[in-house]
């Protein structure tokens, strides 16, 4: 080999020694991104990951995907991976939001910038950013979904009603924030006894569900529905998320909810998935937040952008996001809450979802 075509091969495997990508500015438009997903379980981070991919490229980057299956020591090797490979750049949304000390460390060593997507990576101070969505938000929009349609905001219904809550996982940092921001709404209503948790299952431990599954979810509500409610009905159910909502209709509709005599409850929901908006359009899940995921995606490749050209990625939020070992600025994007009145405005019009696939 010539030695130019050796020193790009050299630069390629991210051997080019002492600070290479930093100091390469425009040089870094050929360099590889490494981009590091949870799951394929759901549909968002298959399309979060084709996004990224796809507004990487159109910048002139190289990419490398990869998906962990929510298995965090199979993301952490994939990570070690990326960066023997010599990606300049990575983008990661955590599995187990503590997981990544170590192998963030090999990216500082190795000059490598992180981006931590959607989900915020704790007790490191090796990420530099953050693009995420206004996460307590998320849950406020639940919450106050729920406070409405039961009647109880605007006063025209005093209660009480029966309500159950439901989490995401708990090595998710973002879960906190969700249940933080749907209880800033639930609990004054709960102290007032106008909601009624008849499971008594109030605190955050005692309502996380591992990796957001669904099935989990399900069979924890076959089990309160069994031991807390013989008589008596439930009026709403706080969901997190969409596969989870999924799995909890599933138990009330065992259980004879959606019947003529038993309505189904309020079930809130995130992520606007195709199953939970035709679920929505069939009056069965309630609602879900609407995250449009496409900017989130544009978010992260222009930060990574910015940073390989000695730029300053833009931030929006500076103070919120304290990962343990830093407070990591941040860009948020603002979800909407979404239900059968304005689906069709939201993620249809927005072309996040085609009409045809929710027929
Ligand atoms: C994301 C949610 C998603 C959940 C489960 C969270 O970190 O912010 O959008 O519903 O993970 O995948």
């Amino acid at each position: 080999a010539s030695a130019a075509s050796l020193a790009l091969t050299l630069t390629a495997c991210g051997q080019s020694g002492e600070g290479g990508s930093k100091e390469e500015g425009g040089d870094t438009k050929g360099a590889t991104i490494g981009i590091a997903m949870p799951t394929k379980s759901s549909e968002r981070w298959i399309a979060d990951g084709n996004n990224v991919v796809k507004d990487l490229e159109s910048k002139g980057y190289k990419t490398k995907l990869v998906y962990g299956e929510d298995d965090p020591d199979q993301q952490v090797s994939q990570i070690e991976n990326l960066i023997t490979q010599g990606v300049k750049a990575l983008i990661v949304a955590a599995i187990d939001n503590k997981s990544m000390n170590n192998v963030l460390q090999q990216a500082a060593d190795a000059n490598i910038p992180v981006i931590s997507y959607d989900r915020l990576i704790l007790g490191t101070k090796n990420v530099d950013y953050y693009a995420s969505f206004d996460n307590e938000k998320v849950g406020e929009l639940q919450g106050n979904y729920i406070v409405e349609k039961l009647g109880l905001k605007d006063g025209s219904k005093k209660g009480p009603f029966n309500i159950e809550l439901f989490a995401g996982s708990n090595d998710d940092n973002n879960t906190r924030y969700f249940f933080q921001g749907a209880m800033n709404v639930l609990q004054p209503y709960i102290d007032k006894k106008q909601l009624v948790v008849r499971s008594k299952q109030t605190a955050l431990n005692q309502v996380t569900t591992l990796r957001w599954d669904g099935g989990t979810a399900q069979k924890r509500m076959d089990d309160i529905l069994t031991s807390a409610y013989k008589s008596e009905r439930v009026d709403a159910v706080l969901s997190p998320y969409d596969g989870i909502s999924i799995g909890i209709l599933s138990a009330l509709k065992s259980d004879d909810y959606g019947s003529k005599s038993k309505p189904l409850p309020i079930v809130t929901g995130q992520d606007a998935e195709v199953a939970s908006v035709k679920s929505i359009i069939a009056d069965e899940q309630s609602m879900t937040v609407y995250k449009d995921t496409r900017e989130l995606a544009k978010v992260a490749s222009n930060m990574v952008d910015a940073v390989l050209n000695k730029k300053k990625p833009e931030v929006n939020d500076t103070k919120t996001y304290d990962n343990g070992a830093k407070v990591v600025p941040a860009y948020l994007l603002t979800p909407v809450s979404v239900d059968k009145n304005n689906y069709k405005e939201t993620v249809v019009d927005s072309g996040y979802i085609k009409e045809s696939d929710l027929k």
